[in-house]
């Protein structure tokens, strides 16, 4: 069976409002002085603000709907988006929803535990848990396991998404539709691409779009941003994640290790960490398109696909896929607000 059958005989929810455009744009590519720019605009998939995990959660709820669980648990970054989009998708689907909000950010600034995604998650209705250190993703995992072990004594039916490696990717599969998708809208129109940036953090769609790619026997390049570890580390999980993604679907492996093309460039301080190539990033974009970013992931891969277009040829066209997050923006209003 091809890739395709594969995944269409897997358990899957509609969550996100899809095709999503591609949008040229215009005025950035002029003042850059390079090629052209386009940009997929994944953070208008539509379910509760949008963003990338849309994509990713039709196949985690599709699976927790077959398993007919009834609530629903996930842990992430405080201004996770994955997780206040998990709140609305449970919501929609008459689920319960826990959460666990795992401290990864150290000198956060005065909204970033109370505004963003977090109000979004409060408005939402999720049950809020918070775990104090960040980069203990095992610690997290296993804390979230005893909540869900306190639900089952209850009654209760959970099932967990989980974030960390070692779990069946089922959040990339969005992504090798995703990468299905673009193909036919390029196919359909009157222009081609010849690199995707994308911001590269679990890897899920890094990973995702790859596969799903080169399973169409597609070779554009895919660059991916880091903005959650550094390069070497995040191209050992990308490898993973494809690795794994073949196993899931029981079927060979497309992508090459050549094929992980990464930079960690605009990566700096660390995770969620505003530098100023990503605060120039998110003003360029927004005064010259009337497009806004995120600080903590699609800035930090904008501007390293704006220094991207600045040194590429005229006749040279890069798609940047935006991943969402905005909500992202209202916590760190501090750090953002010109007049600061
Ligand atoms: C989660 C997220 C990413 C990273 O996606 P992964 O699949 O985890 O690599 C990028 N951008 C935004 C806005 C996100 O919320």
């Amino acid at each position: 069976m091809s890739v395709f059958g594969k995944l269409d005989a897997l358990p899957r929810v509609s969550l996100a409002h899809t095709p999503t455009p591609i949008e040229q744009l215009n005025n950035l590519g002029k003042a850059l002085g390079g090629g052209h720019l386009y940009v997929k605009r994944d953070d208008c998939t539509g379910l509760a603000m949008g963003g990338n995990k849309a994509r990713q959660l039709e196949y985690y709820f599709g699976e927790a709907v077959q398993q007919e669980a009834d609530t629903i648990l996930i842990t992430g970054a405080v201004q996770s988006n994955f997780v206040r989009m998990a709140a609305a998708a449970a919501a929609k689907l008459d689920l319960a929803c826990h959460i666990q909000l795992e401290e990864r950010v150290s000198d956060a600034g005065a909204n970033y535990h109370d505004s963003g995604n977090v109000l979004l998650d409060h408005i939402l209705g999720a049950t809020i848990h918070t775990y104090p250190d960040g980069e203990d993703e095992a610690g997290a995992d296993a804390n979230l396991q005893s909540i869900a072990n306190e639900l089952r004594l209850a009654g209760k039916r959970p099932y967990i998404i989980p974030l960390a490696m070692g779990h069946p990717p089922l959040g990339a599969l969005g992504y090798i539709q995703a990468a299905i998708e673009l193909k036919s809208q390029l196919k359909k129109s009157d222009f081609e691409i010849d690199q995707i940036f994308v911001a590269s953090g679990s890897g899920s769609t890094h990973a995702g779009l790859l596969f799903g790619c080169r399973s169409l026997k597609w070779p554009i390049r895919i660059t991916g941003v880091c903005v959650r570890r550094r390069r070497e580390q995040q191209i050992n999980r990308i490898e993973k994640r494809c690795h794994d993604i073949s196993r899931l679907l029981d079927i060979e492996n497309p992508v090459d290790s050549s094929d992980i093309e990464i930079t960690d460039e605009t990566f700096s301080p660390g995770y969620g960490k505003l530098n100023d190539q990503t605060l120039s990033a998110i003003k360029l974009c927004a005064r010259r398109e009337g497009l806004l970013l995120d600080p903590v992931y699609t800035g930090k891969a904008m501007a390293a696909c704006l220094n991207h277009v600045r040194g590429t040829h005229k006749n040279q066209s890069t798609l940047f896929l935006h991943t969402g997050g905005t909500p992202g923006l209202f916590a760190y209003s501090p750090q953002l607000n010109p007049a600061n």
